[in-house]
């Protein structure tokens, strides 16, 4: 009988949510399971790093890898897992962009540190203990990943061939990012797989956009009533549709609430948030620069708004040290 290719899932700096689009496959994985062997997948699966370690390079075929990097331990096992697999696919907009984990590099290392385990309410140190690689306690040697200053995108540490966009992806992108990979079909190298267009060419409402739109003050979701047929922005509540790429069906939009650009930006784009911010700017009216202020403090979190998902991959990548 023939062996079956191998395919790997790994989670780095993750909230769970990818892995439990995989699980939301249903029984469509059956179908990756009767196509591969799943040779590693530690949420779900008790396979060990020696496991991983004892297959031959490239022995897998291809190895789907969530959440950002912030670890040693991630860094590690993206590297190791990079060896053993012919190809590597980011999956999710945290190993994609950088994601949700990346806002934390507008903040330095040490005050994440100790907003984490001094300043949280929730937290009693009153020692003001930080976590060390190598401490002792009681008596006991104990050794940590290394927590690094910045959190990094997979392909700002290994060599990434495709992308899953998506926070998290749908299970159809990943179904046949699966599915593409093992019966050989794939776009080139550095694909992102999914739609080439932005979201508003795609998005339900698309006939209700307008192509100018002349805006005095943006609005957020809770200060108005909003009519569910028709465009966010020609309501004048922020959606990030322009400047993001389609292909999550519109789930977002579908339950009512404006895009908030996890899809990440088109292949024409560098900086979503850039591109996000430019696209919100041409649509202002005005010239006056004390109104000029007033619209732009409409918009609650501009920075942590358009770079919700791609800090970590952007231009600047977060807050220059120092
Ligand atoms: S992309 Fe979204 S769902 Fe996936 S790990 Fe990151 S935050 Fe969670
Ligand atoms: S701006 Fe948003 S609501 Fe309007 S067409 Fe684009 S994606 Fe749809």
């Amino acid at each position: 009988m023939t062996e079956k290719p191998k395919i790997a899932l790994y989670w780095c700096s993750s909230c769970g949510g990818c892995e439990e689009s995989v699980v939301d496959l249903a029984e469509d994985i059956l179908t990756v399971s009767e196509m591969a062997d799943i040779v590693f997948w530690p949420v779900a699966l008790d396979f060990k790093y020696k496991d991983v370690e004892a297959l031959n390079d490239g022995e897998i075929a291809a190895t789907l890898i969530n959440g950002a990097v912030r670890m040693d331990e991630q860094e590690e096992m993206a590297k190791l897992l990079r060896r053993k697999s012919q190809l590597v696919m980011a999956h999710g907009a945290c190993a994609h962009l950088g994601g949700v984990p990346g806002l934390a590099n507008f903040f330095e290392r040490q005050d994440v540190l100790d907003r984490s385990y001094k300043e949280v309410p929730t937290v009693k140190n009153p020692e003001g203990t930080l976590p060390e690689v190598q401490s002792v306690a009681h008596g006991r040697e104990l050794e940590l990943s290394g927590f690094h200053d910045r959190v990094r995108a997979l392909d700002q540490v290994v060599d990434v061939d495709y992308y899953i966009p998506g926070c998290p992806p749908t299970p159809e992108l990943i179904r046949d990012a699966i599915i593409m990979a093992l019966e050989g079909r794939l776009p080139p190298k550095g694909s992102v797989l999914a739609e080439k267009k932005a979201l508003c060419d795609t998005c339900p409402r698309r006939d209700s956009r307008p192509e100018r739109l002349r805006i005095k003050e943006f609005k957020r979701l809770h200060q108005t009533e909003w009519d569910p047929e028709k465009c966010f922005l020609n309501q004048a509540l922020i959606c990030l549709g322009p400047a993001t790429r389609g292909g999550c069906m519109a789930r977002c939009i579908h339950a009512n609430m404006p895009c908030r650009g996890c899809f990440g930006p088109t292949d024409d784009v560098r900086d979503q948030g850039a591109k996000s911010l430019s696209f919100l700017a041409s649509m202002i009216d005005s010239k006056d620069e004390k109104e000029l202020e007033r619209i732009a403090d409409s918009i609650p979190d501009p920075a942590g708004l358009f770079y919700r998902y791609s800090l970590a991959s952007s231009l600047l990548k977060g807050k220059i040290p120092g």
